[in-house]
């Protein structure tokens, strides 16, 4: 996930596309570059770091293109970097891409563009795009069309035709030097019209000052870009209108795509984190890969022990990775709290495998964890959702979430992402050590594909979360129970409840709960359950009888049946497979704490005394 902007028109294009850069930097920020078109010849600059680096680099302010596009990064494919940074440019320097996505199936294109003597810079995904266009645009085809303006948009679109993954892209070149084009699939990009100029972004806040009408693209639709038109193909190149959408809304909103706060905008990019964490590790029927790491049979069979380390919301991610590792893998595995891990003496050898999982990577008590581990022989692996982020420096293998940019401090996507990464990694694991039946695998392969809409339809209906939010929000405590998968997940929400609402809140084991908490329930207290496993939802529902009787007020989040008349509120929840159902469960009670905290006016994005990325122990 990163941002992009275009600017086509009279006036110097450097400022303004700096300037939308900057209100797109919450999408991503390791890397940022801009290249503009002077004398038919592509200047392209950029380097590592913050947005605002690019105002010191040298010659930045002599540019005076009027054309330009520009991005600023989230690395996918190869750390942040200078080279590695976008725009790149293929090996003529006829053609500068800027992407935002992921191409999933770049190492087969990179492999056969190499064999037809094209060389790459970087490590990125990316860079595949300009070199087939230009391949296409000399070769393919395309190459007998005479005419340069439907070559040009025709050597694009065979390039686009090759592409597997999610992208919105934008293409200058010095053969036609006034026009850009652009295209997306899955990733967002909109249009501005000017007057006598023209702008693109990722998002509509970006350009909201300089303009109130906009073109919003379809997947797979071409819009070719130029000072005073704007014109739209589609994916057969067959040219169409577009009606033009005015949008009145505040620029203050700038960076949040029209959602009130961070939080509630990374809830609803769930779908999508999950989708492109999901990316081409695997299809049904195919065995799971990872591009990133290979483990072999030999070394799994030497493992007799994994423990999963993290810490708050990445470590509850980790138990519902041992339910997945130990039912999948049969390996037996521990979850370890870092700051606890590194001081208890655990016992590691070379025969443990030691998997640590940060959002940002660079998690204190994480990394010391992981330094703790490799010095007593174990291997290490990373999850995080930052590229050459610490941990995965450090690491031995190190796998990624592909969640984009989290900027409110509560976690939300980056969980779910983590947990659906952990399924894949499990999944991975099994098929390697052939320890769970084919049938199994596939099966939870399928429901894993399914999350991205599942979590939707849970999206698409937020009323009974807010009503229930609005007659709890003014309450001291409160109670998560679930048993299994149902647990851990209950841990997670009442996490997200102290976060941001400072409600004080007990997650418990809904078997354990008459061994000592039981005695803090009492008439109006509430008791949030969590019902997804149908072989536990007897003993669940008695748990929960058990508060009932004592006065508590409930809100039961299930995919079961249940006896009717029993709870206050319910909220229904497509099923899915019980070990991967916190991906569905946690998503109302992440909007729980978001609704309860709006009602109390708290600061979602900034609750008090925490910070997004914890670098002291
Ligand atoms: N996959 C591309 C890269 O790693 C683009 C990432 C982005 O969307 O920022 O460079």
């Amino acid at each position: 996930m990163c941002g992009i902007v275009g600017y086509v028109g009279s006036k110097k294009a450097t400022p303004i596309l700096i300037d939308g850069l900057l209100s797109l930097e919450y999408r991503g920020y390791d890397s940022a570059g801009i290249a503009t078109i002077e004398n038919d010849v592509i200047k392209v600059m950029k380097d590592k770091g913050r947005v605002n680096n690019l105002n010191n680099l040298e010659g930045i302010n002599d540019l005076v293109g009027t054309i330009g596009i520009a991005h600023t990064r989230w690395a996918t494919h190869g750390k942040p970097s200078k080279e590695n940074s976008h725009p790149h440019m293929d090996n003529s320097g006829k053609f500068a891409v800027v992407h935002n996505g992921i191409i999933e199936n770049y190492s087969d294109l990179r492999e056969f563009l190499t064999s037809k003597g094209y060389t790459f810079i970087s490590q990125t995904d990316t860079e595949v795009i300009p070199n087939l266009i230009h391949y296409y645009y000399t070769n393919g085809p395309v190459s007998v069309i005479e005419d340069t303006k439907e070559k040009f948009l025709g050597a694009v679109k065979s390039a686009i035709y090759d592409l597997k993954g999610s992208y919105a892209i934008e293409v200058i070149s010095t053969i036609l030097p006034d026009e850009i084009i652009v295209v997306r699939k899955d990733s967002p990009l909109v249009i501005g019209k000017g007057n006598g100029e023209n702008y693109i972004a990722s998002d509509i806040p970006a350009i909201l000052k300089y303009t109130k009408e906009f073109y919003l693209l379809d997947d797979n639709e071409f819009a070719v870009i130029e000072k005073d038109s704007i014109r739209f193909f589609d994916n057969s190149l067959q040219e169409h209108n577009r009606a033009i959408k005015n949008i009145d809304w505040d620029a203050n909103a700038a960076g949040k795509d029209g959602f009130e706060d961070y939080m509630l905008k990374e809830i609803f990019e769930q779908p999508t984190a999950i989708r492109e964490t999901i990316g081409s590790r695997f299809r049904l029927g195919e065995k799971c890969s990872f591009d990133d790491i290979e483990i072999s049979k030999e070394y799994l069979q030497s493992i007799n022990k994994i423990f999963i380390v993290a810490c708050g919301t990445a470590m509850h991610a980790g138990l519902v990775g041992k339910a997945l590792i130990e039912n999948l893998c049969k390996i037996p595995t521990e979850v370890d709290i870092a700051s606890e891990f590194r001081y208890r003496n655990p016992l590691i050898d070379e025969h443990t495998l030691c998997i640590y999982i940060s959002q940002s990577g660079e998690t204190a008590d994480t990394i010391a964890a992981l330094k703790l581990a490799k010095a007593h022989g174990a291997k290490t692996l990373a999850i995080s959702n930052v590229i050459g982020s610490s941990i995965t420096r450090e690491a031995d293998y190190s796998i990624y979430t592909h969640a984009g940019p989290e900027i409110a401090v509560a976690s939300t996507k980056a969980y779910t992402s983590q947990v659906v990464l952990i399924s894949i990694l499990a999944i991975y694991f099994a098929e390697v050590l052939g320890s769970s039946s084919e049938t199994v695998l596939e099966e939870l392969k399928s429901d894993l594909i399914d999350l991205p809409s599942k979590v939707e339809k849970i999206l698409d209906d937020t009323e009974v979360i807010k009503a229930f939010a609005k007659k709890v929000y003014a309450e001291k405590d409160m109670f998560f129970l679930g048993r299994g998968t149902d647990y851990n997940v209950a841990l997670e929400g009442s996490l997200k409840l102290k976060e941001i609402s400072y409600i004080h809140s007990e997650a418990y084991a809904a078997g354990e709960l008459k061994h000592g908490p039981i005695a803090l329930i009492e008439n109006g207290v509430t008791v949030i359950g969590i019902i997804t496993n149908p072989n536990l939802l007897e003993k669940s529902i008695s748990n929960l009888q058990e508060v009932i009787t004592r006065g508590a007020k409930t809100l039961i989040i299930t995919n079961q049946i249940l006896p009717n008349g029993h709870f206050d509120y319910v909220i229904n929840i497509p099923e899915t497979n019980p070990l991967i159902s916190p991906i569905l469960s946690v998503i109302p009670m992440q909007l729980l704490a978001y609704y309860i905290s709006k009602q109390k006016g708290l600061d979602v994005d900034k609750p008090r005394n925490l910070a997004k990325s914890v670098t002291v122990e």
